[in-house]
């Protein structure tokens, strides 16, 4: 007989009201909640060396990483002149080994106590006196009792996280350990299904119950990996099944404004460039045009990397929309970038009668009334601007496309704010942020999409450098001779938010110093993110115009800028960037026919370029990649130059929430599900989602009324979008 899962957790063996109470802290009330407090880690006890096997490893040459298990017996700080270490040597039954620290030490020196056994995960050495040691490993702690039953019977080892709230009641890692299990042991066989029966036999899922025995107590690998499985696919399942609900809603409730399509314009304006379309340009097109052909809302992503040439397409997007008697809009992230966009549109466009108008907060305010007000006559036919476009009551005549530039941000609230205020706009997200193809089924799980995968055919790969901060005067020789023959260097320094003031100075001090020394013989400006509007836009313009050689700045030149004929940037302080403002950076060069150079400046120890260096995370240990971060990124740079590449690497380093800023984009935290290692499960995943939608798109069949219920229960906030039953 199993018990009901509803109750309190006091009821459970060795819990009682106080414990039941501190649990409640940590939002663990009911059995089930227990149920549902996941080990962080396992440890398979099969995998375990003793000391003198792995003594005998490190002499026949092995360099990998290994995990014992000992007792602490004695820690100790040690002093070497004016450093410390903190070592502290444990026993296994074959003999004695050390672990130590060089830094953290205070923090270390309180986690390890003598007479208490943990496992030790690292890569061994033998020290000159013969020692076997471990520095900086990963350990976790067993507690006093070595004869835990669970290090003794169960080969795979459960570690829960402890804090604080139970460690006050003294319930240590054994102690959370038996109580889990005497829950599962009693209590998981009468968990309630989570998924349907015809989904778990269709798609050979565990059924809840053997998931969540397995998922704390694994007979052996194979067992946790089915559960973490079958967890990973509930999890994008359902997400999956609000993503096909939004999308069947969009495409079939919403009418869309079917667009017509004129040819001559479209000529005209191609005639005018110097330049023909890619091939990738023209299959976008394409796919745009049948969008806007049809009667549903187009809703797609527009995915192509840096330099990739987007705004063309954009472009003859809008103008399609005017031909037709509707207004668009073109959002970007700055006004610089609005900016240089209504500059190049207006004089592409010259010709084609077409009312371009720009909105952004710096302009006057009779001039800013002016624009309002051709915006709400329909006067004004291309409008381009930053996000207050649709975030503030701009009242548009005839709104018919919606362009979103270099936002991979924009989302679902978005979209749902325009669809708010009555628009039934076709939208156009363009980005190139070079998602894994998995992430980008997920970010943008409701949208089509088209890439532009190819580079405008006149285009070389920038060459990129790594130098030391003792290279800068060569660095700034060569970008002296490469002013004399006509190209331009942006020079950038990065930003710290915290110290605005202090960055700005440190622009402007070297902005004065390098004009009196090095770069005295060449026409350099200045401009950062405390100028204004104006000032701003007449350096960018004087920039541009080749009135200077060199620009100076903090990061505001960052996205989208096109300026074909600079082709050096100099990135100072490299290691502060992360891997896609790097790669974004360096897309402002190489945007013409010259070659271009990208130099990133880094303090002089991570100078270190190695073009043999490895990628294969595989072989790297959490530690490793994350003592090494910097270096990585800068060597990924001069290794790759397409953005995906980068972009795999990026989310290794960095995980996906941490990159898309998993809040404004609208997707969920995943609990366990992992971006790019587990593709397959979520393309699986997807496909059953998407498919059950076709067949049921309100979920009204018998068969579907658990998935209901369960997005009724757990995810109720995110149906405005959606409409089921
Ligand atoms: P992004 O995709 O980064 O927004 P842009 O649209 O700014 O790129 O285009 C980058 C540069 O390439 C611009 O100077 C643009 O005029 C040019 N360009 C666009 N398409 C082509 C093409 N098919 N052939 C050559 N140059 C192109
Ligand atoms: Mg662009």
């Amino acid at each position: 007989m199993q018990g009901d899962t509803s109750i309190s957790v006091q009821y459970l063996k060795s819990v009682g009201p106080k414990r039941a109470e501190s649990f409640a802290k940590i939002g663990i009330k009911t059995i089930r909640d227990l149920l549902y407090y996941f080990p962080y880690k396992h440890l398979d006890r099969t995998t375990i060396l003793s000391s003198s096997k792995i003594i005998q490893h490190v002499i026949n040459g092995y360099t990998g990483e290994v995990t014992i298990i000992g007792e602490v017996i004695d820690k100790e700080l040690v002093r070497y002149g004016k450093k410390q270490i903190f070592k502290v040597t444990f026993k296994d039954k074959f003999g004695f080994y050390e672990c130590v620290w060089f830094q953290g030490i205070k923090y270390f020196k309180d986690l390890f106590n003598t007479g208490e056994f943990y496992a030790i995960s690292a890569k061994p050495v033998i020290t000159r006196y013969g020692n076997l040691q471990f520095v900086h490993p990963d350990f976790d702690r067993f507690g006093k009792n070595e004869t835990d039953e669970f290090l003794n019977t169960g080969k795979i080892i459960p570690f829960y996280s402890l804090p604080k709230e139970l460690r006050e009641r003294n319930l240590g890692d054994l102690s959370l350990r038996k109580i889990i299990h005497y829950a599962v042991e009693n209590y998981s066989g009468s968990l309630e299904e989570s998924l349907p029966d015809y989904i778990i036999k269709e798609k050979n899922l565990l059924d809840i119950k053997q998931t969540i025995k397995n998922i704390h107590f694994p007979q052996n690998h194979e067992a946790l990996l089915q559960a973490k499985n079958r967890l990973k696919f509930e999890e994008m399942f359902y997400f999956e099944c609000l993503t096909a609900l939004r999308k069947s809603f969009i495409k079939n409730t919403i009418k869309g404004i079917p667009f017509q399509i004129r040819a001559e314009p479209i000529k005209k304006l191609l005639n005018k460039l110097p330049f023909k379309l890619t091939k990738d340009q023209l299959n976008a097109l394409t796919d745009i045009r049948k969008d806007l052909e049809s009667q549903k809302p187009m809703n797609r992503l527009l995915q192509g990397d840096v330099g990739s040439g987007k705004t063309i397409v954009a472009l003859i997007s809008m103008l399609i929309a005017k031909y037709n008697g509707y207004q668009s809009v073109l959002m970007v992230p700055t006004e610089i970038l609005a900016d240089q966009h209504y500059k190049k549109i207006t004089a592409l466009l010259s010709g084609l009668d077409t009312r371009v108008v720009l909105l952004i907060g710096g302009q006057s305010k009779s001039e800013r009334a002016k624009t309002l007000e051709e915006i709400k006559s329909g006067k004004a036919e291309i409008i381009i601007g930053t996000h207050a476009l649709i975030e503030e009551n701009v009242a548009y005549h005839k709104l018919g496309l919606v362009i979103i530039d270099e936002q991979h941000r924009f989302g679902v609230v978005q979209r749902a704010q325009l669809i708010e205020k009555g628009f039934t706009p076709n939208v156009l997200v363009m980005t190139a942020t070079p998602i894994p193809r998995t992430l980008t089924m997920t970010l943008y799980g409701d949208l089509d999409i088209s890439f532009i995968n190819q580079m405008p055919s006149d285009r070389k790969p920038v060459k990129t450098y790594l130098r030391s901060e003792k290279k800068l005067p060569e660095v700034y020789n060569f970008i002296k001779t490469k002013a004399r023959e006509g190209c331009q260097t942006f020079l950038v320094y990065p930003l710290i938010e915290e110290s605005e003031k202090v960055d700005l100075k440190a622009a402007e001090t070297y902005f004065n110093e390098l004009k009196e020394t090095y770069l005295s013989e060449v026409r350099v400006c200045l401009i950062h993110g405390r100028m204004n509007w104006k000032e701003k836009e007449e350096i960018m313009y004087k920039f541009a115009s080749k009135e200077y050689d060199v620009l100076v700045s903090t990061t505001v030149i960052e996205v989208g800028i096109d300026i074909p004929e600079a082709n050096i940037i100099v990135i100072n302080d490299a290691f502060r960037f992360g891997l896609s403002q790097l790669h974004q950076l360096r897309g402002r060069v190489g945007r013409g026919k010259a070659q271009a150079y990208c130099i990133l400046i880094t303090k002089n120890e991570l100078a270190v370029e190695s073009p043999q260096f490895n990628f294969n995370f595989e072989y790297m240990s959490h530690a490793q990649i994350e003592k090494n971060k910097s270096i990585i990124r800068l060597n990924a740079m001069v290794k790759y130059s397409s953005g995906f590449d980068l972009a795999e690497i990026d989310l290794r380093l960095r995980g996906p929430g941490e990159i898309f800023g998993t809040k404004q984009s609208g997707m969920p935290e995943l609990k366990y599900t992992n971006i790019i290692e587990d593709a397959d499960i979520i393309t699986e995943a997807r496909k059953t989602a998407f498919d059950l939608v076709a067949s049921d798109s309100k979920l009204q069949h018998e068969k579907n009324s658990l998935i209901k219920k369960n997005l009724i229960a757990n995810y109720s906030s995110q149906f405005k979008f959606s409409r089921i039953g």
